[in-house]
Order: structure tokens, then sequence, then C-alpha cells
């Protein structure tokens, strides 16, 4: 059995993995005074956290262009700027980008007095946001799987690197300082080229243990419909992406931005793809929320901005599609972060990795050195004789 100094139901579970028969928890559960003390310990370094007035560098490698910046801990772009991304060139050609790209902002931001004090980086790909390291990426960056891109940057930067995938930063980049600061459950769809998502819920982002969660854009439609950029038929990103649109509009317009002008001034044509766009986004949107009954839906990207017809018929695809509706409270917003939204995105990363460090530092400290929790390898105190006890 084991018996004090368990602070958290985790430090619990292990010691009951690592053997224990049974787990004491004392002052941690029973006590008002120690539970406001660990409260009060966490919001105070939150405090000193936002007080210091941070600063960031944050780069959104994406498959065209680098958009990079400095970050306050606010969300305010001081300083930002657009360079090609040399996507086909290979990891290592990439990876001398990243360090170039960085290496030249400390260097503005030593100019400008400021101090940077973490790198953030958003990606394509699949990251494992806990060590930084590329799990997966499409042979839009060919070489990218595997690269350890956090150890790379921060041996290169002395700085602490936070990495995620694109479409997570982004929701990331809602809760830290977009419209998804007021709820805690919402679902982030970017509608572009391809249709990429992030869902945050209870106040954190789902990753999934293998960090492939979010994939919204490749839930499947339409069986066996239209081809997908993925390999698959009928996905959602076929019915909802900018070449959808130009589809649905009988292939008379050159881009988005035409189709949907063309609509606002009236154009049956135009008005009837976007319906139609917007209603197979509904249709998929619908299935997201019977899983995930989230409070807000924040719909971003050039076929949404500006688009006050999708709007409305998503809206109305909702209300139609959604079971009990009238009991629930959601929302549908479009993001207002704008172009560098994918920077703040970056920033939002670095949040959440300080975050979490400072939580585990935290619990660390209040452990003491003669902790019963078991390690790997030291004994574990179980009772033999459970049962007399009991
Ligand atoms: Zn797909």
């Amino acid at each position: 059995m084991t018996e004090g100094r368990i602070h958290t139901p985790e430090q619990a579970r292990e010691a009951m993995r690592a053997g224990s028969f049974a787990v004491v928890v004392g002052t941690a559960i029973t006590a008002p005074g120690e539970i406001t003390r660990r409260f009060a310990g966490l919001l105070s370094m939150e405090r000193e956290d936002k007080a210091q007035n941070r600063h960031f560098l944050a780069i959104d490698l994406g498959g065209t262009n680098t958009k990079t910046g400095i970050v306050s801990r606010e969300g305010e772009l001081l300083h930002t700027a657009v360079v090609p991304t040399p996507a086909g060139g290979g990891r290592q050609v990439l990876i001398d980008h990243l360090k170039s790209v960085a290496r030249q902002w400390m260097l503005t931001a030593r100019q400008k007095g400021i101090t940077p004090s973490a790198l953030g980086i958003a990606t394509a790909g699949w990251v494992d946001f806990y060590t930084g390291r590329v799990v997966y990426a499409t042979e839009n960056l060919p070489g990218w799987t595997g690269t350890p891109i956090a150890a790379e940057l921060e041996e290169a930067t002395g700085l602490p690197v936070a990495v995620e995938n694109d479409a997570n930063a982004l929701a990331l980049a809602e809760r830290q300082f977009g419209v998804g600061r007021t709820v805690r459950d919402f679902v982030c769809l970017t509608l572009g080229t391809g249709v990429g998502g992030g869902c945050v819920i209870g106040g954190g982002l789902n990753r999934g243990p293998h960090f492939f969660a979010n994939a919204l854009g490749h839930i499947t439609l339409v069986p066996d419909g239209h081809p997908c950029t993925c390999g698959k038929r009928g996905c959602l990103e076929a019915y909802a992406n900018a070449s959808a649109l130009l589809r649905f509009a009988g292939g008379r317009f050159k881009d988005a931005e035409e189709v949907i002008t063309a609509a606002q001034a009236g154009d049956a044509a135009a008005s009837e793809a976007i319906r139609a766009l917007a209603g197979h986004l509904a249709a998929g949107v619908v299935s997201i929320i019977q899983i995930l009954d989230p409070e807000m839906i924040i719909l971003s990207g050039g076929i949404v901005e500006n688009n006050p017809l999708l709007l409305q018929h998503f809206q109305n695809g909702l209300k139609s599609g959604v079971p009990v509706w009238k009991h629930r409270r959601i929302q549908v917003q479009v993001s207002r972060l704008g172009y560098f939204s994918g920077v703040l995105g970056a920033v939002g990363a670095v949040l959440e990795k300080i975050e979490r460090d400072a939580v585990t530092r935290f619990q660390f400290t209040m452990q003491s050195p003669t902790s019963l929790i078991p390690g790997p390898g030291k004994e574990v105190a179980i009772d033999e004789s459970p049962r007399k006890k009991m």
C-alpha cells in the first residue's frame, strides 16, 4: 500500500500501476488549506507570466510561404515578414531555412531591445507536441517525416521551442487570442485549398495518442464520392474546399473570390454554388457536433471571409440538421485572427508548453524528496496482507 505524498490522481494511478494494492490520499483531498494553497500557487504563476510581458519568436511554415514574426504575450504582432518556403528541398534544406529565419529574428529582436523567451513553430504534417518531432508528413514536404524540429532549433537558438501541426496551432491561437477565448468547447474549420480542423474539448486541444486527431476534412461525406487529395473518395474536403466551389459553379469562374463577388452581384449560378458548398459543409459539421457537442464553430479561410451568403446557408443547414438544436447554444463565428493567424498559432503552442511546464514544475515542488511514489526500478511498498487490514 502507498500512503502519503499523493497530490494528484496521476500520482495515485502511478502508484497502483507500480504494484500497490491501495493508495491512501490525505491532505490533497481532505484539507481545504492545502487545496487553496495549490490553486493560489498556480494562479500566481499565471499572473507572473502575464506581468513579465514576454515576447516570442514565431514561425508558420507553409507549403508555399513561411510567415514569421515577433509577438507579445498578448498576441500583438510587433514585427512580421513573409518569405518563400523551399518546400521541395528535403529535410536539411527546410531545417536550415527554419534556423536561418530564427537567427535573423534573434538579431532583429536584439536591435529592437527585445529579449525573446521562446520560439514557436507551426508546420504542415502531424507533430508530437511533447517532443517537437514530425510524426508524419505528406510528400508536400518531402523528407519531413521524423524530423526532430524542436531539438534542432533549440540547439541553434538556445531558446525553448514548441512545435505544433498548423491546423492544431490555429485552434490554440483561437483559444489564446481569438473568439474561442470565451468558451471551453469549440471546433475550428479552415476552408482553403484543403479543409483543416482543430478541436478544443474541455479547454484543451484534442491531439489523439498518435497525434493524428482533427482530420475533419477527411471524414466521409459521400461514400464513393468525388476523389479527395488524400486518396480516398467522398471526403468533406472534396465538397467544401476552393476547387469544390468552382466545380459547383460549373467551371465558369477562375477562383473562389470571383464566385463570391458574382454571387453578391446577383449571379444565380454563383449563389447556387455557395448554397451547395454550405449545405455539404453543414452536413459534415452536423456529424462533428453529434460527437463533440461544442459551443462554437469557428470558420476561417478565403471562402468564408466576406461571404454572408455562405454563413446564412451554413447556419440554416445546422439548424435543420442538428437534433435538439434549440436546447443548445451553438455559435457560428468567423475567425478574426487574419493573415498571420498561423504565426499567432505558433505562439499559442509556446504558451501551452509554458503552461504545461509550469504545472509540472509546481507538482514537482509539492513532492518531498522522500516521496513514496516509486520511480522506475525502485522498490514498491506492497502490503502483504491487505485483507486483514481493510
Ligand atoms: Zn480526404
